[in-house]
């Protein structure tokens, strides 16, 4: 591994801003890719240089390895960072970069394909001391269903093995819903992912969803960076994040930290990820690990003061980690507001030109976001035009905070998810911190 002086950021919108600013502090180059729909977009405009990469639709730009390669070979980048989404699990981009001498800023490629696999992931986790929902030890048939859901006991989820974003999953209540539910979700992977191949879990009835950061160098040391609460979803879509969750102690933070830091460990995993759990009754049940930055991560800087693409940055190029365990210390309690271009009410998307815009500012406020006043939101990717986040010394203080914020953001011209916000924040069980992955979906089945 060697030194890192040219970064091409393989992404757009808020995230290849994000990582634009890391680079200009750590006094490295970058080149911006980007469609021809994106001419206008902040990071093209903010890059020292930049590359139009193909056409609007992402698998001719952004998803498109051979012209990525080749703006490389252009501008002389010698490192990509692929942000979140887009490439940044194609353990066949990690490779194809390896193969080019391009340093490829996240986990090895094989890591990538050990997670990428549900079943593999499972497994590795059950191996690597990391505790797991009890399900089906690998694939399920639609033959053996029967029998392996009487051992597990309804209710049983059905999963694809290739799964992603909450497709090809079917819940069987009862031996009756079971066949129908298989079917359903073979075909439903079948049709996302390419593979018809499923697992079956445990059903967990109201369980929180809360994730950990680990930070690996490749050589075997890792830290954890503590939890993210991630339970508020619609759709399976994180929608509103907390650091540190509502639900924890300092005791259950720590163990469950020290747990998933030991694994990567063991595993010698280079990077950033996210080992995602269930929580019910006390327990832990990982699901899946991601093996890139997260959406949510500037939460955990917040409460740690760490820079996690500095990080990223800083083991790709062989400097190892800037802090040990015992060096980190959390710090207050952070929420970040997903801000989509969507109608807040039906979520259906809303592109279009924002007419005035205007970011709030003051103690604790950080707004990561590519928009600007007279910026038009091309309709050909995800609606997430920006992220709030907040922090303050305690949850409460957070809270008032957040209030105040969003009073004073405007976003003139398009329909955005802000009322949601307004919203949850003057919402008791929201103050109480008390909800699980369902309650915002019921909140909004019953308010509207
Ligand atoms: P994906 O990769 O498709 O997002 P995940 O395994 O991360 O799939 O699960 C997505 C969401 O589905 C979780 O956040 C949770 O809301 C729900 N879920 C997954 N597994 C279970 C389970 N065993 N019981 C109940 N809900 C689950």
């Amino acid at each position: 591994m060697a030194m890192i002086s040219k970064i091409l950021i393989a992404n757009r919108g808020e995230i290849a801003l994000r990582v634009l600013r890391a680079c200009k502090e750590l006094g490295i180059a970058t080149v911006a890719v980007h469609s021809t729909a994106d001419s206008d977009a902040m990071h093209v405009r903010l890059a020292d240089e930049s590359v139009c990469i193909g056409p609007p639709p992402s698998r001719e730009s952004y998803l498109n390895i051979h012209q990525i390669v080749a703006a490389c070979e252009i501008t002389g980048a010698d490192a990509v960072h692929p942000g979140y989404g887009f490439l940044s699990e194609n353990a066949k981009f990690a490779d194809i970069l390896d193969a080019h001498g391009i340093t490829f800023i996240g986990p090895t490629a094989e890591h990538i394909r050990l997670m990428g696999d549900k079943i593999t992931a499972k497994k590795t986790a059950e191996e690597l001391g990391i505790p797991v929902v009890p399900g089906s030890d690998g694939e399920v048939r639609p033959e053996n269903a029967l029998e392996i859901a009487r051992q597990i006991g309804f209710p049983v989820l059905i999963k694809a093995t290739a799964g992603g974003g909450g497709r090809g999953m079917k819940v069987a209540r009862t031996e009756e819903e079971l066949e129908n539910a298989v079917a359903t979700a073979r075909s439903e992977a079948a049709a996302a992912f390419g593979n018809d191949a499923v697992y079956m879990e445990k059903f967990l009835g109201k369980p929180r969803h809360i994730e950990i950061q680990v930070v690996g160098d490749g050589e075997g040391n890792a830290i954890h960076l503590g939890e993210r609460d991630c339970s508020l979803q619609r759709r399976h879509q994180k929608v509103w994040e907390e650091a540190n969750s509502p639900a924890l102690n300092v005791e259950q933070r720590m163990k469950i930290g020290q747990v998933c830091a030991d694994a990567m460990k063991k595993l010698k995993y280079r990077g950033a990820g996210t080992i995602e759990f269930l929580y019910e009754n006390g327990e832990f049940y990982f699901i899946e690990m991601n093996t890139r930055l997260q959406v949510e991560h500037p939460i955990t800087e917040a409460i740690t003061g760490i820079d996690l693409v500095h990080e990223q940055i800083r083991v790709a190029s062989g400097a190892g980690l800037s802090a040990k365990q015992e060096d980190i210390v959390f710090s207050g309690h952070a929420i970040e507001c997903r801000i989509n271009a969507e109608d807040p009410r039906t979520f259906v998307p809303s592109p279009g030109t924002i007419t005035h815009f205007h970011a709030p500012g003051g103690l604790g406020v950080r707004v990561d976001s590519g928009a600007y006043q007279g910026y038009r939101i091309p309709p050909y990717y995800d609606s997430l035009i920006g992220k709030l986040i907040v922090h303050g010394r305690t949850r409460v203080e957070c809270m008032m905070r957040l209030r105040r914020v969003l009073d004073e953001f405007v976003i003139d011209g398009i329909k955005t998810t802000l009322p949601l916000f307004q919203d949850l924040i003057n919402n008791q069980d929201i103050a109480n911190g008390d909800y699980d992955i369902h309650w915002l979906e019921h909140h909004l089945a019953t308010t509207s």
